[in-house]
């Protein structure tokens, strides 16, 4: 069932999507060489806790964690440890928040230090992906809509798209229907209305679209190695088109 927000709510959320926003804008300033994964969670954890926001993937199913830590071959939810972040790596950042019950949630894949062209690419067209789902949110318009530009532009670019994991209906839950694949054919799926909505989060590869979640049961890595990128907006559907409740 689709949970639609009326705009009491939507304004709720775009508290919880500003604090995410500018949690990310504080990472991005401490991503380096150098920097522990765990540096970068504590960061981030303390930083949505003064804004008097809860930290929403921190006991998710068990996730330790604030941030979701992807590294270069690590497509999603890896978990911040000791590691360094090293000159060369990209490294996926995942954040989610909740004020007042209601949730909002982003990702972003930032280069670590100078990264090689190849790498720079992927983390270009991952985020024109992105948003050329987003710009298929209008009502009358299908979900299914949103997982065929993401595809498309992802999949011209030489790219695959993970399968495995989906965008989500989210509100006083993270994850709420619909699911919101990155691919498949367009006019498909739930009609889109306003007060619908949406984490749009496409999972690009370099390499072939297959993953595997590592035996801490929680990191999920390329199956052939590649590296993968990850970019998410939490997006409302407006009367006169969306609304981007996690941009800066
Ligand atoms: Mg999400």
């Amino acid at each position: 069932m689709i949970i639609r927000k009326s705009s009491r709510e939507i304004d709720i959320m775009r508290k919880a999507g500003q604090i995410v926003a500018q949690t990310h804008a504080v990472l991005a300033e401490k991503i380096e060489a150098g920097i522990t994964t765990q540096e970068i969670d504590q960061i981030a954890e303390e930083f949505i806790r003064a804004q008097g926001a809860k930290p929403a993937f921190k006991g998710y199913q068990g996730f330790p964690s604030t941030v979701c830590i992807a590294i270069n071959e690590q497509v999603v939810h890896g978990i911040p440890s000791s590691r360094h972040l090293e000159t060369g790596d990209i490294i996926g950042l995942d954040i989610g928040a909740v004020v007042d019950g209601y949730y909002g949630d982003a990702a972003r894949t930032l280069p670590v230090g100078q990264v090689s062209e190849k790498a720079e690419r992927l983390l270009t067209v991952t985020e024109e992906s992105l948003f050329k789902g987003i710009e298929k949110v209008k009502v009358g318009n299908r979900i299914s809509d949103i997982s065929n530009a993401v595809q498309q532009h992802a999949e011209q670019a030489g790219y695959s798209v993970v399968r495995r994991f989906v965008g989500h209906g989210i509100g006083r839950n993270m994850h709420e229907d619909p699911q919101i694949p990155n691919f498949g054919s367009p006019g498909r799926g739930p009609r889109l209305k306003a007060g619908m909505v949406l984490a749009i989060e496409p999972m690009i590869n370099a390499g072939g679209y297959e993953v595997e979640t590592l035996d801490d049961n929680w990191t999920v890595v390329t199956c052939d190695g590649e590296l993968s990128a990850h970019f998410e907006h939490t997006v409302a559907v407006t009367d006169s088109g969306f609304r981007i409740l996690t941009k800066a």
